[in-house]
């Protein structure tokens, strides 16, 4: 039996692609190679500009109203399909089906804002700055923008993008994980259906070469980036070496504070659900808990109990609350977080490397599995507490005030999400002031912004100055123009040689 090939999408077509390069997709439930992924080449990449280059000055001119009717039917397209994205998603990814449902449905709340680009655009007026003279400004699409986004969430963080990209009246290129290619392509064909022109929605499949292609490209305007801290930070340096606008968002090591007045089955429900759900490869995933005062003693019998009880199993299983890993080599780096966790002295109440395949069901044996890991006593010179370890390990930090767990997320080099539980509101909203942290949740665990309020951290979870979506995201993928008119009947005589002001 031949084994599908994945390729790209490029001038609203199916493209084989003519690189030789290629890489297998994984079920990372069974380990089954399940299809293999062009890696497209720099001509390749060309190609995906050239066709989103020449699809750009009609597209741009195409008024907002009209762009948004493109978004409204893609809206419903989505709608009519989000199960079968919500399945290819489990098949490459691992999560649960309930969990890539809930992905599809936030990537589809961004083409719900999107819908709304004509009351986004409007520019500002003012009649009369001087006599005779107006003043306004409008804000312009950039022209070919670029899209490079990581495995975690191939729907929705794509989705944080093009379509506020192209409803602002850009053309795109996007650039997804090759290790969960499909639902990109799925979603590019959605596009063209709901009517949008050729060219202005393009998908190139690849890895580094592809990438680096993007970001050199005379052609390309704007880049934006989720994914890794150091791969972000390159493309930050590299696209704005190269004069392009760049976002770049990066990784995370998310705390929750726990203060002795929260609620303790409340707060050990958010902790279960947001360290281990997907597996831990979420970049708002808690992997730190701050247990302030006694909580440690109280808190951490019944942490243990439900870590152990965790439903470990295939995604398709709806009884499932947490899959495998995305990747052999990604297990292999978390175990490898493990075992330096033990080493350095941290206290390991759960192992997760106790657990596999043959425990998650038939067929499972070949999977790339891991248990919930549960650390407690982790300090904060270990490594497990200072890297992203990305996966369902979560390290319990204890403290004895307040004052010391804001210090100590504070002076984390990464700043994309916090959670502080507590029923005290002075505590709250100290904590929402103090906190350097770009997201925060006062008792929600995985404060993800809405589609209208902006996505984004702070310190090196992000390079750049905007956040993902929003009305950041259409300033974004948007430039400034200042126009400022007046008419014969109120031009003066003579050449004027001082600063103009107000008359
Ligand atoms: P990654 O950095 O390995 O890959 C992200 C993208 O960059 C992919 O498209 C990949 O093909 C490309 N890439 C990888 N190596 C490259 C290189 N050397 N040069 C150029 N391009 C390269 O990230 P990942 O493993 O796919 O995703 C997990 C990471 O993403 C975690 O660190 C997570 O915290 C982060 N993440 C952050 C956010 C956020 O909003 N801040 C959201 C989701 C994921």
């Amino acid at each position: 039996m031949s084994i599908p090939q994945i390729a790209h999408f490029i001038n609203g077509q199916p493209s084989a692609g003519t690189s030789s390069r290629q890489q297998p997709v994984t079920n990372p439930a069974t380990g089954a190679v399940t299809a293999q992924v062009a890696l497209a080449s720099a001509a390749e990449v060309d190609r995906a500009v050239a066709a989103a280059r020449a699809a750009f000055p009609a597209w741009a001119d195409t008024p907002p109203l009209r762009r948004a009717r493109v978004m409204f039917k893609f809206l419903e397209l989505l709608n009519a399909q989000r199960d079968t994205l919500a399945h290819m998603i489990t098949a490459e990814h691992g999560k649960v089906f309930t969990d890539a449902q809930g992905e599809v449905t936030r990537g589809i709340e961004i083409v719900e804002f999107a819908c709304g680009i004509p009351q986004l655009l409007k520019g500002d007026y003012t009649e009369q700055v001087s006599t005779g003279i107006d003043n306004w400004t409008m804000r312009q699409p950039l022209g070919v923008v670029a899209g490079i986004t990581p495995f975690n969430f191939p729907v929705m963080v794509p989705m944080w993008m093009f379509p506020v990209a192209i409803a602002a009246g850009n053309t795109f290129v996007l650039k997804p994980s090759p290790i969960d290619p499909s639902p990109s392509l799925f979603m590019a064909t959605l596009l063209k259906q709901a009517g949008l022109p050729e060219g202005v929605f393009n998908v190139v499949q690849g890895d580094k070469e592809a990438v680096d292609a993007l970001l050199v490209h005379p052609d390309v305007q704007a880049i934006s980036f989720v994914g890794s801290t150091p791969i972000a930070n390159y493309i930050y340096e590299t696209g704005a070496h190269h004069g392009k606008r760049v976002q770049a968002l990066g990784g995370a090591k998310n705390h929750m504070v726990v203060m002795p007045d929260a609620d303790l089955d409340q707060t050990v429900d958010a902790l279960i659900g947001s360290a281990y759900g997907s597996a831990g490869e979420r970049c708002m995933a808690i992997s730190v808990a701050v247990l302030v005062g006694d909580v440690g003693d109280k808190i951490m019998p019944k942490l243990i109990e439900r870590t152990r009880a965790l439903k470990v199993l295939q995604g398709e299983n709806l009884a499932a609350e947490m899959g495998p890993i995305v990747t052999d080599a990604a297990r292999q780096r978390i175990r490898g977080y493990i075992d330096a966790g033990v080493a350095e002295g941290a206290q390991l109440l759960v192992d997760g490397r106790q657990f596999d395949g043959a425990q998650a069901g038939s067929g499972c044996e070949a999977g790339f599995w891991l248990g919930g890991t549960l650390f407690d006593h982790v300090s904060t010179e270990m490594k497990i507490y200072k890297e992203e370890i990305f996966g369902p390990v979560l390290s319990c930090v204890r403290v004895s005030d307040f004052a010391t767990a804001v210090r100590i997320i504070n002076e984390h080099e990464f700043g994309n999400g916090v959670s502080c539980f507590t029923r005290d509101g002075n505590v709250a909203r100290e904590f929402s002031r103090r906190i350097q942290v770009g997201m925060v949740g006062i008792n929600v665990p995985i404060p993800v912004p809405m589609a209208w309020h902006g996505f984004g951290g702070w310190k090196r979870s992000l390079f750049g100055d905007m956040h993902a979506y929003g009305e950041e995201g259409v300033r974004f993928y948007t430039k400034q123009k200042s126009i400022m008119q007046r008419w014969p009947e109120s031009i003066g005589k003579g050449a004027e040689f001082v600063m103009p002001t107000s008359k």
